[in-house]
């Protein structure tokens, strides 16, 4: 398992931004990122500062890799599934390998959106979760569901075996698609769905299109990638209004985790992901070398 004094869930701007200043504080940093974010959509843009010429999201974030990746930080593509605290600091699950770090940065952009099934809204709390490492722990000995078909839902799944007595990924019409070691004792639905039923305000199952029902306990989303949410969630970390709270010096409310960019409700601008990420970046360092030399 990697060890780092710092690592960081996100490679766009607040992300890469965060690590030249970590970095740069003389401390080992290590960027997880999926993809380059919510640039890949731009291809033009004129109002940061320092660009006398539009320049595409692309090749602005190539050029911040690059800085970075000169300065020493490691950039390591994968998805993070989960981040858990240990007795050192923070693990982060993903689908290549697992790092552990003594601080952690969440700059993972703007948390996407809730599926859209009939049921969703009315169910949350009621049987239907946001995080198995949070609520597994109540539906020991039954039945669940996990919706969603990537290696998020997978990783959900695996957690929750400790608990249920049977776990099935529901695909919702799609293909699961994971590079995580599957489990066998995990059924697979790929039919689509049609809502969620309940009765007594709790959840019931699965209806799905072709009119067969899927009793359940309970349901966990997991669709798409783990959104600063779903982590800050599994962490403790506290969100409103579906982003991260943050202080002035980019913490959160749990020591040694920090947030920046869009994932914090913040104006939707690379040049506030940047400065957030320089705030975050330098707060992080700061509290790594106090925790070294408290020890
Ligand atoms: C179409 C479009 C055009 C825009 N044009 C402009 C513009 O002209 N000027 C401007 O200033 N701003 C513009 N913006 C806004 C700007 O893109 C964002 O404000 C900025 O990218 C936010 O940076 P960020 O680092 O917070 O998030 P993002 O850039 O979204 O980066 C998020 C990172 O987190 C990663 N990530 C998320 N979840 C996980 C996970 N579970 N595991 C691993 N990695 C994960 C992503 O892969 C990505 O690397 C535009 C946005 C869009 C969508």
């Amino acid at each position: 398992m990697k060890m780092v004094d710092c690592a960081i869930v996100g490679k766009g701007p607040a992300g890469l931004s965060a690590s030249i200043y970590v970095v740069r504080s003389g401390l080992n940093v290590a960027v997880i990122g999926r993809d380059i974010g919510a640039l890949s959509k731009s291809e033009k843009i004129e109002n940061y500062f320092g660009f006398e010429h539009p320049i595409s999201g692309h090749d602005l974030i190539d050029r911040g890799t690059a800085q970075a990746e000169r300065l020493g930080v490691e950039i390591i593509t994968a998805e993070v599934t989960g981040a858990v605290m240990t007795d050192h600091g923070f693990k982060l699950s993903s689908n290549e390998e697992s790092i552990e770090c003594r601080s952690l940065i969440l700059a993972t952009g703007r948390p996407r959106k809730k599926p859209s099934i009939e049921g969703i809204k009315e169910y949350e709390g009621a049987g239907l979760s946001y995080c198995a490492i949070c609520d597994g722990f109540f539906y020991r000995g039954k039945n669940v569901a996990v919706l969603g078909s990537g290696n998020y839902a997978l990783q959900e799944a695996l957690e929750l075996l400790s608990y249920a007595s049977s776990v099935t990924i529901l695909t919702n019409g799609r293909k699961l698609e994971s590079d995580i070691e599957p489990d066998n004792r995990i059924e697979v639905n790929t039919d689509p769905i049609t809502r969620i039923e309940g009765g007594d305000g709790f959840v019931s199952g699965i209806r799905f299109d072709s009119d067969e029902f899927l009793s359940v306990d309970g349901i966990f989303i997991a669709e798409g990638t783990a959104s600063a949410l779903d982590l800050a969630n599994g962490l403790g970390v506290a969100t409103a209004n579906n982003v991260i709270e943050i202080s002035e010096d980019g913490a959160t409310n749990l020591p040694g985790v920090f947030a920046a960019g869009d994932c914090t409700g913040a104006l939707t601008q690379v040049a506030v992901a940047v400065g957030q990420g320089a705030i975050a970046g330098l707060s992080a360092a700061k509290y790594i070398k106090k925790a070294k030399s408290d020890k």
